[in-house]
């Protein structure tokens, strides 16, 4: 096992009805001034969003919002509200949504107390503890922002979507009904789905080997999603079904699961090549595509890795043939993204072959070379993994 240092801050209020002890809490933290931020619609037209003012109001705590954070957030909305944020001197970022709204709440209440622009964090990774806390609403179980250290920005002007890590933005408090996500559509809990699962993947695969006390909180929650897969899609309002995918989305990528590894993080950084290049491609749909090409291209260099996943979460019985067992774990992970209904080629995303050259520029910029863990990356292998996702 790696040394490692793990930070989890986060107080969680999680069950029914969580989100009425928003104003409570947060005046218990001696909150004066929050801003309530959200995404496009959905938690306006619920209700949810004039239910989160009330507790605010009824707990005494004045608040200034900004709505309209689109999905692949971009850095242009959050400096508007650094700009309110520093007008009105809030104290509180509030984030009301999913991973978008709580990466953009992240680049706030990072960029609030600061005179330059937020963009350098991202670029320079320079930590900084003057940092806003952040409290969360949350609507859509897939990024596991809600508890973690990261936030994934675009930047429409320089083509790019970068991440930002710092343990100071963890958020302090996450307000977790899973009844707000009765109302997903049937795509986003799918790529949701996606996501987390893509999380343990890409902490299970890295070149540390076993670590017992990670891999099995690992393959549980890799078991957990698998499992609730049926209930949760086919009773969108089964609310033990909702709840176990909620939590689990968290404990995917609040950090616990990939412990004591070096973790490996090749294949998001392929992706967020993907949707920086259309903003239109959801996140777990391009990690869909993405994950299963980045397999096929490097489990030879530890088949047994492969063949050990394939049996725990898939239950598959071992042949014998170490690179046979492997390759049908990959097989059997391609075909659970397809049963959610996620896209398995990058023809489905609309990204062609000659697109790829355009991904390369920045995935260096923002990865550098070599990346990954498992097997180290160059810029060429990118390009035969973009190449095997093609069709
Ligand atoms: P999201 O982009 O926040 O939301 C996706 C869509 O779901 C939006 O259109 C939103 O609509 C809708 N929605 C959310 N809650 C809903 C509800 N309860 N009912 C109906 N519709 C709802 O989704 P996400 O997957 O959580 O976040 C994706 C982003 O997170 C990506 O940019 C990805 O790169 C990033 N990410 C971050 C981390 C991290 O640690 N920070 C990790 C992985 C991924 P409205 O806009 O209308 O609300
Ligand atoms: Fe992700």
């Amino acid at each position: 096992m790696e040394n490692f240092e793990f930070v989890s801050p986060t107080h969680f209020v999680f069950g029914r009805g969580a989100e009425e002890q928003v104003g409570e809490k947060l005046a218990e933290r001696g909150a004066r001034k929050a801003l309530i931020h959200y995404g496009g619609q959905s938690a306006v037209k619920s209700g949810l969003i004039d239910r989160v003012k009330a507790a605010l109001d009824e707990a005494g705590i004045e608040h200034v919002e900004l709505g309209g954070v689109r999905p692949n957030p971009e850095i242009g909305l959050a400096r508007e509200g650094i700009a309110l944020c520093k007008e009105h001197g809030v104290d509180w970022v509030l984030a009301v949504g999913g991973g978008s709204v709580i990466d953009s709440a992240k680049a706030i209440a990072v960029g609030a107390h600061y005179d330059g622009d937020v963009w350098d964090f991202f670029e320079t990774k320079r930590l900084t503890d003057d940092v806003l806390p952040i409290a969360v609403v949350l609507t859509i179980p897939a990024a596991g922002s809600e508890a973690s250290k990261n936030t994934v920005v675009s930047n429409d002007e320089l083509q790019l979507k970068t991440g930002y890590a710092n343990n100071a933005q963890r958020p302090k408090l996450a307000f977790m009904n899973p009844e707000l996500t009765f109302t997903l559509p049937e795509y986003q809990t799918a790529a949701g789905l996606t996501d987390m699962f893509c999380h343990l993947l890409e902490r299970f695969f890295d070149d540390v080997g076993a670590v017992p006390v990670t891999d099995n909180l690992c393959l549980a929650l890799m078991k957990t999603v698998r499992a609730e897969v049926p209930r949760v899609m086919v009773e969108p309002d089964n609310y033990d079904a909702r709840a176990n995918v909620m939590w689990a989305g968290m404990l995917c990528h609040q950090g616990l699961a990939g412990v004591g590894r070096h973790e490996d993080w090749a294949t998001h950084g392929l992706e967020h090549e993907l949707s920086a290049l259309n903003p239109a491609i959801t996140h777990g749909a391009g990690l869909a595509v993405m994950f299963p090409a980045w397999m096929e291209y490097v489990y030879a260099e530890n088949p047994a890795r492969f063949a050990f996943y394939g049996r725990e979460v898939f239950g598959l019985a071992p042949t014998g043939d170490l690179e046979a067992d492997a390759l049908s774990a990959i097989d059997e992970t391609r075909g659970f993204f397809a049963s959610l209904g996620m896209p398995v080629t990058l023809d489905e995303l609309d990204v062609r072959e000659e697109d790829i050259e355009k991904l390369i520029p920045t995935l260096k910029e923002n990865k550098g070379e070599p990346f990954g863990s498992f097997k180290k990356l160059t810029m060429d292998d990118a390009r035969e993994i973009y190449k095997i996702a093609l069709a």
